[in-house]
């Protein structure tokens, strides 16, 4: 196998990546100036980069993608929707709301679906945070976090994970301070897989203000199988402060269209309709929601769930064997806390034809897929441990 990679050592020298703080993007362009009066604590954010394409005879595990392509059926509906798309779409996705709420036993106000749970997210941020106010979340967590609360001219507060890599929410509750408006707990979390337990979630919430909004990012809630693990379908209604979010991108396939949802009291909701740029969501994208949500569908697509949870899980197991160190993994991922060799260890995947996130000085996040990455991912990690 031959992989190109000679650009990327001069990346990291350039620094260009290490702006985001991740290095899988191999498109860098040189910096660029403007005399237009930007923002410049907007003008300051990273780009956003795409991870960089797998090689040809390669594994693209950057993402946290479904490596599955969808279902027939689901295909089908969104290329019939497709042959509508000269019409707009219903404005609040109310067909998808209903399915969602029926599910969940809620009304369907209290369901908001977005383009993606990170859509999601940024409309409650801004919906909640203003300049001055305060967003607490864990970090390392997910990458979108810092920039959404930047472009809501808040203020991130980053509570260090424990050394377990999971959240610390006793600290995370302990940095409420008057001018905490939003929490944001992702369970598992990404990038380091570890879920949040129902006890740890629970006295958090009896610890937190009752006026602060707590969102509860549960993207890989599908892939969870360790018990302990909150699951907020079980809190909807619980506390008036409370939004779950959940996504169709991970277990259900369907990254490429962009929807999501959150679950959460009326008025939150309504809120964050308000932040929303308006149709953002598809009927293309409602239409493959629907369909992955029919019954014989969803079987099919929560099967292959339990291939990834038990691929991730046999992954881990191995991984360990080989005398890495993995953290609890319940995502569709697992974390190598590679510290100061997170490079070259990320440079050697890649040259073994794995694309993987890496954080460098921190780990690598390697998405699970296809069985065959999986063997080549062993082989190569065994080389490095
Ligand atoms: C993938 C992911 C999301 C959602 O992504 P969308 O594609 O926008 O739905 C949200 N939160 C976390 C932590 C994720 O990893």
């Amino acid at each position: 196998m031959t992989f190109r990679r000679k650009r990327i050592p001069q990346l990291w020298q350039r620094g260009t990546l290490g702006r985001r703080g991740t290095v899988d993007a191999v498109t860098a362009s040189e910096p660029t100036t403007t005399q237009v009066r930007l923002r410049p604590e907007i003008a300051a954010l990273p780009p956003y980069r795409q991870g960089r394409p797998a090689p040809a005879d390669g594994f693209k595990l950057s993402s946290n993608e479904n490596p599955w392509p969808p279902v027939a059926a689901v295909a089908e509906a969104i290329t019939a929707a497709a042959n509508e798309v000269n019409r707009y779409p219903d404005a609040t996705a109310l067909a998808l709301r209903e399915r969602l709420a029926e599910r969940y036993g809620v009304t369907s106000d209290e369901v908001l679906v977005g383009a993606g749970s990170v859509s999601l997210l940024a409309q409650f941020v801004l919906a909640a945070a203003a300049p001055g106010d305060e967003v607490v979340y864990s970090w390392r967590s997910f990458e979108a976090y810092p920039g959404l609360v930047t472009v809501a001219g808040a203020t991130s507060v980053q509570v260090p994970n424990r050394p377990d890599h999971g959240h610390d929410l006793d600290a995370m509750a302990a940095a409420v301070t008057d001018r905490t408006r939003v929490l944001i707990v992702c369970s598992p979390n990404n990038p380091t897989g570890v879920p949040v337990t129902t006890d740890d979630f629970e006295r958090f919430m009896a610890s937190v203000p009752a006026d602060r909004l707590v969102l509860l990012d549960e993207a890989y809630a599908e892939f969870v199988r360790d018990e302990a693990s909150v699951d907020g379908s079980s809190l909807i209604g619980r506390y008036p402060n409370l939004v779950v979010l959940r996504t169709f991108s991970k277990a259900y396939g369907l990254a490429g269209v962009r929807v999501g949802y959150a679950i959460g009291p009326v008025p939150i909701l309504d809120a964050a309709r308000a932040t929303a740029i308006p149709l953002g969501v598809t009927a293309v994208a409602t239409a493959g929601a629907l369909a992955a949500l029919e019954p014989a569908n969803e079987a099919e697509l929560l099967g292959r769930v339990d291939e990834l949870a038990e691929r991730r899980d046999a992954l881990r197991e191995s991984l360990i064997a080989q005398g890495w160190a993995i953290p609890a993994a319940q995502g569709n991922f697992v974390w190598l806390p590679t510290g100061e060799r997170t490079v070259e260890v990320a440079e050697a995947l890649f040259a073994g034809g794995i694309v993987a996130r890496a954080f460098p000085g921190d780990g690598i996040r390697v998405s699970v897929g296809e069985p065959e990455s999986v063997d080549v991912l062993l082989r190569l990690l065994g080389e490095l441990v």
